[in-house]
């Protein structure tokens, strides 16, 4: 495969205790790419994310994004990462705007306020702009965290079960930003039990069992039929 590398994953490894969920992670992404990661439940996806957000340490192993090392410059590769969580993650008492400035500030935003605005407008919140988070519902809720996600144009997105939880507009919308995103160039790791839903939104699809990437494959090369098959003898 062709270009240059976005994401590359050597030998990770991390525990919780004396219980090793990866093992050894080994994991490529092209830039532009779109891949999808899949594994049962426990498998560890959630915990990749975590390591590759930067939100943990791995105990070994490297990661290196944009061809920049977490180990030496994890303040500057969170500023390449747009994370997108099962749980928002915002703050409850703060309103929609007030979450954006906040975070806009963190990664050093210009023209925070326009920026913020135009984002709040692009999910569909403009109404709820000086609304607290607590009184939000899921689905704006996961909107505001898709906004807050994209408001210092990561170029690489990570997003954990983005097809849950969502209403049929909802669905739209995220299938419109992960295009956006696409065609500015950035890259995609998203993982997802759907896999239909992996067929029609990844470029490449990677396979997480018994700590390790088992399987990583062009997702052109797949029928539903071949995929189910796959996950069936693979997944444990
Ligand atoms: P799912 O598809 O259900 O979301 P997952 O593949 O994302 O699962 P993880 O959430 O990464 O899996 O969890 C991997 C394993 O590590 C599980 O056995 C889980 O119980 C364990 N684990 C995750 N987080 C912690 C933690 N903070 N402390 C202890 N164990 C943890």
């Amino acid at each position: 495969q062709a270009g240059e590398i976005a994401l590359e994953v050597k030998g990770l490894k991390k525990s919780y205790g004396f219980k090793p969920t990866l093992r050894a992670v080994n994991l490529t992404a092209y830039r532009g790419e779109r891949l999808a990661l899949l594994g049962a439940n426990g498998a560890g996806k959630t915990t990749l994310l975590r390591l590759l957000a930067g939100l943990m340490r791995p105990g070994k192993g490297t990661i290196r994004i944009e061809g920049l090392e977490m180990e030496r410059d994890a303040q500057r590769i969170r500023q390449l990462i747009g994370f997108v969580a099962h749980q928002p993650y915002l703050y409850e008492e703060l309103t929609a705007n007030e979450n954006l400035l906040f975070f806009g500030q963190m990664y050093g935003v210009a023209q925070l306020r326009e920026r913020a605005q135009a984002l709040l407008e692009r999910v569909g919140l403009t109404k709820r702009i000086h609304e607290r988070v607590s009184t939000l519902s899921r689905g704006q809720l996961q909107r505001l965290a898709w906004a807050r996600a994209l408001l210092h144009e990561p170029r690489l997105l990570l997003l954990d079960e983005p097809d849950t939880g969502l209403d049929q507009e909802g669905h739209a919308l995220v299938e419109a930003l992960l295009n956006e995103h696409r065609q500015g160039g950035g890259t995609t790791l998203f993982t997802s039990h759907q896999l239909e839903y992996v067929l029609r939104f990844s470029d490449n699809v990677a396979l997480l069992s018994g700590g390790r990437i088992v399987t990583q494959m062009p997702t052109a090369t797949l029928t539903l039929e071949k995929l189910q098959q796959i996950y069936q003898e693979k997944v444990r």
